[in-house]
């Protein structure tokens, strides 16, 4: 396999404003591989959660940047918005001076076949096979055109490999054939159930439960759930066993690695690794020994022993604090609020007190940095060297399709009081730096957010393009003018 260990690995995931376990299995797969050391950097980014595909470019510096789509199958997101999003013209984008390679998403590759024979063998141990019907859900309907052919796939590579299941098939949430007539879909006693998602929510939860007939009616709280976890579900005669969806199987982390391995192959790849750059890890020493110590609501001490330690701003000096030794543990310190409440945006000021992280070197600093803050610290360099570029509004709302494609027939003026109190209401501690449009710079409301707030000693919060929550208002504000137009006509 070609060495990687000169390049940056980034994973991107859908996520969600709403779910906190949708980012979940794509932070842990990441996490697993930067632990086997293989590539100089990996990140994620988001669609729905930060770091956004814009921001991320700025959180590595490495000159090769291989991109894995953690989706479950090619269509809207992986051949639209994911270009989109991350400025790629093809396979391979040359851009600033970087080689941008952009790999096809986790769910086509073959040895997800592998996933789900492990997945069945896990969630029904000891079932004998040849007593089984083996279920793959999707979702079916437009809403992912190419799901289904993902999980038609993997039919008939389990079908055709002669695993001993007594079937195999294929069954979708909201097409034929439907997820609710299973007990007439398959023949077997035993009926094992994978949804072929990339990660838990709403449709893994609840939905197929329902469907299934294992829940009554929809109902119960996400994440707490126990559907997973009291298999055998007895039902008509049969015994169900329902598993978590495939994406959270902790073998995807190889299955990323073997899309980006296929895509060297593809392409004949055969770097000559370059100097590292380490200009990210390099600036942030630099203003951590000029006295620069906090960043949002976070203090960074720098400890005798050259260690790092961080804690809520208003915890410095505090005993008692509990104590985690991980960078990886400040994905979990950030994830939810006092309440218990997601955190989506991680700019806002209500990060959790009562925590101390020890990390043990630099490395280990700028990475807890970025998942506090995602893309803060990279951002913050790139606008101190002047590199930093950000996406006017207009830019923005233009590009969107989807539900998203009239968000742009907002006014200046809708635009400006939309996002005053968008980032108001969300007490957002990032600076805005991107003007309405490229000649225009923002005005009434919006103008106070464009002016630095930050602390003499603070590394500033950043934001280069609106975020998905100012995206949703300027949906709301268009359509409302939409609904306002038509009145008006039918009146
Ligand atoms: S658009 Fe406003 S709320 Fe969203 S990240 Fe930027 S500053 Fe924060």
């Amino acid at each position: 396999m070609t060495s990687h260990k000169h390049a940056a690995l980034i994973v991107v995931g859908h996520g969600s404003t709403t779910n906190p376990d949708s980012s979940e299995p794509t932070h842990r797969h990441a996490d697993t591989i930067r632990r086997r050391g293989l590539f100089r950097e990996v990140a994620c980014c988001f669609w729905k959660e930060e770091p956004n595909m814009r921001e991320v470019y700025e959180m590595v510096d490495s000159d090769v940047i291989y991109i894995v789509p953690n989706f479950i199958s090619e269509g809207y997101f992986c051949q639209q918005v994911l270009p989109r999003e991350l400025r790629l013209d093809g396979p391979t984008t040359q851009r600033d001076g970087k080689t941008i390679r952009y790999c096809d998403p986790v769910g086509i590759h073959p040895n997800m076949t592998r996933l789900l024979l492990q997945r069945a063998d896990e969630v029904a141990p000891h079932v004998p096979r040849e007593q089984t019907s083996l279920v793959i859900v999707g979702h079916g309907t437009s809403l992912n055109e190419n799901s289904t052919k993902a999980i038609q796939d993997q039919v008939a590579l389990i079908r055709a490999g002669h695993y001993g299941f007594a079937e195999v098939l294929d069954a979708y949430m909201e097409e034929a054939p439907f997820v609710k007539d299973w007990a007439t879909l398959t023949t077997a006693p035993n009926v094992v159930v994978v949804p072929f998602f990339i990660a838990d929510g709403l449709h893994s939860f609840q939905d197929i439960p329902v469907l299934l007939g294992m829940r009554e009616e929809v109902g119960e709280a996400l994440s707490e759930s126990g559907v997973f976890h009291q298999n055998p579900h007895l039902l008509q005669g049969r015994s169900i066993y329902y598993s978590g969806a495939i994406g959270t199987e902790s073998l995807m982390a190889d299955v990323i690695l073997d899309q980006v391995h296929d895509f060297d192959v593809k392409h004949g790849v055969q770097d000559t690794p370059g100097m590292a750059n380490d200009e990210i890890k390099s600036s942030l020493a630099y203003w951590l020994n000029s006295g620069i110590d906090e960043i949002g609501e976070i203090a960074i001490i720098t400890n005798t022993d050259g260690s790092y330690s961080l804690c809520h701003t208003a915890d410095r000096g505090k005993d008692g604090l509990q104590v985690h030794h991980e960078a990886h543990d400040a994905l979990y310190i950030a994830r939810n609020d006092a309440a218990g409440t997601f955190r989506p945006l991680h700019s806002a000021p209500t990060l959790n007190r009562g925590w101390r992280l020890d990390l043990a070197d630099l490395e280990e600093l700028r990475l807890a940095l970025d998942f506090f803050y995602p893309a803060a610290i990279g951002m913050a360099r790139a606008l101190e060297q002047e590199k930093l570029s950000a996406v006017p509004l207009r830019d923005l709302l233009g590009r969107q399709t989807g539900m998203y494609r009239f968000a742009n027939n907002i006014t200046d003026d809708q635009a400006h009081a939309m996002i005053g109190k968008t980032c108001a209401n969300t007490k957002c501690l990032r600076r805005i730096l991107w003007p309405l449009t490229a000649t225009q710079p923002m005005a009434g409301a919006a103008a106070s957010k464009t002016q630095p707030s930050h602390a003499d000693n603070a590394i500033p919060l950043l934001c280069i393009e609106a975020c998905t929550h100012v995206v949703s208002a300027a949906r709301k504000v268009a359509r409302e003018n939409h609904e306002a137009k038509e009145k008006a006509a039918v009146g």
